[in-house]
């Protein structure tokens, strides 16, 4: 399998070599790269993750085929395949993607600051800002957390 991640890797940094904006943003070559390694690892005891492998070898090739010719149906299959993978990752493999407790914690701290600047501070403009930098301090700690143990995609 890691022979398979590693052209599949090769053909992303041919694409992104062909400099174009649009494929770069479209396809999100950074954020794909992440999921296949993910599903490189996890590949071995696990065959959808092996299954969903191949089928990104075919697209990527396919993409570096059509190049310059690529249509918005070949975007929007990429879609659905790094959708689908990142899915199956966290359900089955209960990984988490980037940013994720940041993005929890910020709303709960909103909510909480809000409630507090409601009643304990009887100012909203006081507790909404401290509500959020201490959600953003306690979901970017969980973060780094998580990254560091290898539960990010
Ligand atoms: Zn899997």
């Amino acid at each position: 399998m890691k022979q398979h991640v590693e052209k599949i890797k090769a053909t992303i940094n041919e694409l992104k070599r062909i400099d174009n904006k649009k494929i770069n943003t479209k396809l999100d070559l950074n954020k794909s790269e992440r999921v296949l390694d993910k599903l490189g690892t996890l590949a071995s005891d696990c065959q959808e993750c092996e299954q969903q492998l191949v089928e990104f070898e075919n697209h990527y090739n396919q993409i570096l085929d059509k190049n310059k010719h690529l249509q918005e149906s070949d975007y929007k299959q990429h879609k659905k395949l790094i959708r689908e993978a990142y899915s199956h990752l966290q359900k089955n493999h209960k990984l988490l993607p980037e940013g994720y407790y940041l993005s929890v914690f910020i709303s709960v701290g909103i909510s909480i600051g809000v409630m507090f600047g409601l009643t304990i501070f009887d100012n909203i403009a006081l507790g909404l800002p401290i509500g959020m930098c201490i959600g953003i301090a306690i979901g970017s700690g969980l973060d780094a957390d998580a990254k560091k143990n290898g539960k990010t995609i």
